[in-house]
C-alpha cells in the first residue's frame, strides 16, 4: 500500500504503529494529516523566530490556536488548516520584522479571538 500519510497521534493508530493509508482509523484524511504536519512545521518556525524577533501576546495566541488545531478530532477541515498555516507564517514574518512590542497584529484586539469549539454529541 502506498504511504500517503504517517500519523501515530493517538491510541487508535492502525496496528499500534501508525495510520499510513489514504485516511486514518479516526477518519482523518491524508490531506489533513499532511496539512497538520505542515502547520506543526510552521509553528516550529514561528517559535524559532521568537528567539530573535519580538513576539507579542498575539503571537502567543497564534501558537495556542495552531497547537489546538492539530489536536486529534478537533478539526479536519482543510480550509481551516490552510488559514491557520497562513496566520502562523504571517505572524512569523511580523515577529521578525517588527520593533519590540509592535507586532502588526497586536494593536488589533479583534484579531485575538478563541477558536470556536465544535462539541461532539455525548452518548449516554
Ligand atoms: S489521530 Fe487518526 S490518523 Fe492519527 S493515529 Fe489517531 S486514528 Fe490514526
Amino acid at each position: 500500500m502506498e504511504q500517503k500519510m504517517f500519523c501515530f497521534q493517538c491510541e487508535q493508530t492502525a496496528g499500534g504503529t501508525g495510520c499510513t493509508g489514504g485516511a486514518g482509523v479516526c477518519g482523518k484524511s491524508s490531506t489533513v494529516a499532511n496539512l497538520q504536519d505542515e502547520l506543526t512545521g510552521a509553528l516550529i518556525g514561528l517559535a524559532r523566530a521568537c528567539q530573535s524577533g519580538h513576539p507579542t501576546a498575539y503571537t502567543h495566541r497564534i501558537v495556542l490556536e495552531g497547537l489546538f488545531t492539530t489536536i486529534t478530532n478537533v478539526n479536519f477541515n482543510e480550509e481551516t488548516m490552510h488559514t491557520m498555516i497562513d496566520k502562523v507564517n504571517a505572524e512569523k514574518a511580523a515577529v521578525l520584522s517588527s520593533e519590540e512590542g509592535a507586532s502588526i497584529n497586536s494593536a488589533d484586539s479583534s484579531a485575538v479571538r478563541p477558536l470556536p469549539i465544535k462539541r461532539q454529541p455525548t452518548s449516554k
